[in-house]
């Protein structure tokens, strides 16, 4: 694991370069929020970027939340978590009651779970649409020429406030297309936040119009493999 002066200082590093992707673009920089992904970061890791004034976190694991960020929550005030990863149905209650804003809302059963939990707990968690802006077969997401039904779907069928989309561009690709067609469907929605850029691409993704940009590695260091 890297030590905490190394996560401030990627921290403030990434921050100049988010300020810088928006000026190029002549965007306000506070209008760009950085989500700074703790998956597979355990707790002491997470503390120093905490220390360094860093309030939004992502995690991609229902489970992994729930084991870290309840007593983290404790120790400072303002902690915003956002869920990027994948959500199961079933796991839709503890995702409404964790998470603030949930970035991989993307199927008709996903949508109808969520609408319950969030009658149900009057928990209201910022909802975005995962779009497939690649059409890859193994990741999450709704295609893109789906995306209008969709939303219709959740609007009118399920009840729920759709605030923006978020897209994952396929590893092979130059990613600055895929932002622009997420950036053109948001844009017909008149939909107000653009989750896009990682730590390969973010400054790309500022220059197309992302909200939000979601970084790891760049803050905390290459990940261990799941095992
Ligand atoms: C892991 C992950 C990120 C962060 O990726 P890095 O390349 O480490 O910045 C962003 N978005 C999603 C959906 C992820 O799963």
């Amino acid at each position: 694991m890297i030590d905490s002066q190394t996560i401030a200082a990627n921290l403030a590093t990434i921050r100049e370069e988010i300020t810088r992707a928006a000026q190029d673009s002549e965007r306000d920089p506070t209008g760009i929020a950085l989500v700074a992904v703790s998956k597979t970061i355990p707790a002491e890791g997470i503390r120093p970027a905490i220390a360094a004034g860093q309030r939004r976190f992502g995690e991609n694991y229902v489970q992994e939340a729930k084991t870290k960020w309840p007593f983290l929550r404790e120790e400072a005030e303002g902690i915003e978590l956002h869920l990027i990863g994948p959500l199961q149905s079933n796991k839709a209650r503890d995702a409404v009651e964790l998470f603030d804003v949930i970035h991989t809302l993307d199927r008709t059963s996903l949508a109808a779970s969520l609408s319950k939990e969030i009658q149900r707990s009057g928990r209201h968690p910022t909802l975005l649409v995962q779009v497939n802006t690649g059409e890859e077969p193994q990741k999450g997401g709704v295609a893109p020429g789906a995306v209008d039904a969709f939303l219709a779907e959740c609007r009118e069928t399920h009840g729920l406030t759709v605030s923006g989309l978020m897209c994952i561009p396929p590893a092979e690709d130059p990613p600055s297309a895929h932002f622009g067609l997420l950036a053109a469907i948001a844009r017909r929605h008149a939909l107000p936040i653009l989750s896009m850029g990682m730590s390969a691409d973010y400054p790309a993704a500022i220059q197309m119009g992302a909200t939000h940009v979601r970084v790891g590695s760049a803050i905390f260091g290459a990940r261990q493999p799941k095992g």
